[in-house]
Formats: C-alpha cells, structure tokens, sequence
C-alpha cells in the first residue's frame, strides 16, 4: 500500500451530492477500515476523524497511504461544528458512544454506529432525541450481510427446533460480552420459540460460569475471546437425535464495510432510529 490507491479519493462525477462523513473511533481497528471505506467511496468526503489517540496525526497512514490532509482530533463537540458533516460513523467504546450519538445528534448530524455494549436505557434516549429531532439514526450490532442472514435463519429454525445455545468468538481485545450480536440472536430466538424453557434445573456448575450467561428462556451464550478471531458466532440448535449449527464468520473487518456504506446513504432519508441493519435490507 502506499501507492497512491488509497491515497487519492475516487473520480467523482460532476454534479454528485457527497455526504460529509465523519468518523470517531477513527484510531481503532473498525475506525481505520471506515475511514479507508469512506475515503474511496465516490460519493462521500471524509471530512473528519475523532479519537482520544493519536491526536495531531494525519490519518492517511492508519491505512497505509501517505498523508491525506484529515488530521485526528481528540473532541468530538469540536470537529462536528467545524466540519458541519452530514453523517458521524461511531465505533468507539461503550461507555462513550450514546454520549456521542446524543452529541451528534444536537448538532444536526446523523449517526451511524456500529459500537455495542450500549445499555437498553441509552438505547430509548436515543431513539427519544433521534424522534424530537427528526433525525435518521442507524444502529447496527452487526454490519456484515452474513451475520444478518444468519440471525435470520436462526429464527427461523427456533421454531422447529427451540433448545439452542450460542457460541460467539471475538479477538481478545473486544471489551463487551457476550457480543450485541449474539444478544441480538438470543432475542429473535426468544421470541420466535415462544413461552418455552430449556435446561436443567438441578444442573451444578462446578466452575462458575462454566455453563455461559443465561438469557431469557435459559438460551446459553458462551463467548470465547482470543487473539487469531475477528468475529464469528455459531448458533446451536439440537432436537431429538439431531443437531443444526448455523455459523458465521467475519474472517476481515472488510466484512463490515458494505453495510456501513448502505447505513451512510440510507440514514440521510431517516427519521428516528433503525436498529439492526436487516431493518434496512429486508424491508
Ligand atoms: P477499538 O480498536 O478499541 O477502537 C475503539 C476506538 O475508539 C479506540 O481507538 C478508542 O480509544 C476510541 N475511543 C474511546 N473513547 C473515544 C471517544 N470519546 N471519542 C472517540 N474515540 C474514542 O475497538 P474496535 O475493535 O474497533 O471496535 C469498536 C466497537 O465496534 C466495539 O464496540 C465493537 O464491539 C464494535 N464492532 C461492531 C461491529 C459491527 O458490525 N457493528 C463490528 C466490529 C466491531 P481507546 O482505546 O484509547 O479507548
């Protein structure tokens, strides 16, 4: 890399209408590849890029390009009245994010998040603001079409086969568990089987935590971090003399960059809150 191929933004036909973007988190792993994305999409302008680290660098080498001319800055508040984006792309941190989001809000601009972790509480002041404001918001525990797909044909199978467990696998640095995927996947799941109750009651665990957090209705999630992983989730499903296993795996962070793409084009004709990007494909 280095070449120029991500050095320079993409041709832009005359006359297009760019959305503005900026990206916070832009120093971690989902930052850098949103920014790469962003820069080479031929109707956005990276405009911006917020991060506690960093600060003062030109953002370009995060991807492995020479300079770009977009520098890090460490406050938000800041770079949004500066830079009046269209759209802010959010993969931080869960104690920060909904703050975030609520900035973003405040100053017109809509937010695009990928960050999980965030609390059912948060989740409603958002959806709250986002509605008063009138203003799109997309959140999305999970960006890749695969993972989607395979909530998806997890609920589906719930309803014939309702004992499951859920086995999600992350790299050793992700600070939230179980993952806002695999929570996800256990509500869809919890409401697709219905009122029925799976385990053992008189079950011992010998070590603590030995049999995963249990969700409503007794589903098991398990998670395994390790470093190697990037995302992946395997979901269960066992029935008399049979088991099914649906199973995901998100072996780049590239995986995620086309449903961040499709969130920053659809979130401008939004109000209020999407959550979940298969409320954006399968509508
Ligand atoms: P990461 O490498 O730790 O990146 C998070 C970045 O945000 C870090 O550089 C962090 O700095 C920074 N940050 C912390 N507070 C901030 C603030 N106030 N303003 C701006 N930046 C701030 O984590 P990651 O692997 O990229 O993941 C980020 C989030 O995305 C996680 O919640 C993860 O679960 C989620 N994720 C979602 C998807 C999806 O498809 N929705 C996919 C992958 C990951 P410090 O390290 O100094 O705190």
């Amino acid at each position: 890399m280095g070449d120029g191929k991500y050095s320079r933004p993409p041709k832009r036909k005359p006359g297009l209408t760019l959305i503005r973007v900026v990206v916070a988190g832009a120093y971690g792993r989902m930052g850098r590849e949103v920014l790469k994305t962003v820069w080479q999409a031929e109707d956005m302008v990276l405009v911006g890029a917020v991060d506690v680290r960093g600060e003062g660098q030109d953002v370009g080498p995060l991807w492995g390009a020479p300079e770009v001319g977009v520098t890090l800055q460490g406050e938000l508040d800041k770079v949004l009245a500066e830079t009046r984006p269209d759209v802010m792309v959010d993969f931080t941190t869960p104690d920060v994010v909904a703050e975030n989001i609520k900035t973003a809000l405040h100053h017109g601009v809509r937010p695009v998040v990928g960050t999980t972790g965030m609390s059912s509480r948060e989740l409603e002041e958002i959806r709250a603001l986002a509605g008063e404001l009138k203003l799109g918001c997309v959140i999305a525990p999970n960006f890749a079409i695969g993972a989607v797909l395979m909530i998806r044909f997890a609920a589906e199978a719930a309803r014939y086969l309702p004992h499951v467990e859920i086995i999600e696998l992350h790299h050793d640095q992700k600070l939230d568990a179980p993952s806002g995927t695999a929570i996800k996947t256990a509500e869809v799941v919890a409401a697709a089987r219905g009122d029925f109750r799976q385990g053992l009651p008189t079950e011992v665990e010998k070590i603590p935590g030995a049999r995963g957090g249990s969700f409503d209705g007794g589903i098991r999630i398990h998670s395994v971090r390790l470093p190697g992983l990037v995302a992946h989730q395997e979901v269960i499903f066992g029935g008399l003399g049979q088991t099914l296993s649906i199973r995901h795996d998100s072996i780049s962070r590239e995986s995620f960059m086309p449903g961040v793409l499709l969130a920053i084009r659809r979130v401008m004709h939004l109000e209020g809150v999407v959550y979940g990007l298969e409320n954006l494909l399968f509508e």
